[in-house]
């Protein structure tokens, strides 16, 4: 045990930002709704085909699966189980998280499956199949603007996975 836990200055957090209200966005409104303003609540999004049944994840205008363009949006469940995962070293451009980081593919109970960041979990203990939950979490960025203002930045609340507590 240690009294001060150890800081990492690279990381961005939301208390570095300044302590104005700002509600967080979802990173991807088709993918991710916001169910609180605080941003830590939310659900995923997807598409139901009414002909055959299939559910994929994110915005889509026909199936993939039978091509009937009949879809209806269904909210996604909140746990699934690990499919697959890796050990990111290498990060996509702009990436604001750590690095490495764990990416992990869940398989949700709708049959879609979701790839994203898993936190709170080393990938050492990381078993497939294992249940893994929707965990929602703030990321503070630069506003990109043209002008010589300076914005506030905005919160961007993202969705990473992170194994659940009590399965089920
Ligand atoms: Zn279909």
């Amino acid at each position: 045990m240690t009294g001060t836990s150890p800081d990492s200055p690279d990381s961005v957090s939301p208390a570095s930002i300044s302590p104005v209200s700002v509600n967080p966005v979802s990173v991807d409104p088709h993918r991710l709704l916001l169910t609180s303003e605080s941003g830590g609540g939310g659900v995923l999004l997807g598409q139901r085909c009414r002909q055959c049944q299939v559910c994929i994840f994110g915005p889509a205008i026909f199936c993939q699966a039978c091509s009937s363009s009949d879809l209806e949006l269904v909210q996604l469940s909140r746990q699934g189980a690990l499919y697959s995962f890796t050990v990111v070293r290498v990060p996509p451009a702009g990436w604001p998280g750590k690095v490495p980081y764990t990416l992990g593919e869940v398989e949700l109970p709708e049959g879609p499956h979701v790839l994203a960041e898993i936190i709170d979990c080393e990938p050492d203990r990381l078993e497939l199949g294992m249940v893994m939950e929707l965990a929602l979490e703030q990321v503070a960025v630069a506003e990109s603007n043209q002008g010589s203002g300076k914005g506030l930045g905005k919160v961007l609340a993202v969705y990473k996975w992170r194994p659940a507590e009590k399965p089920g």
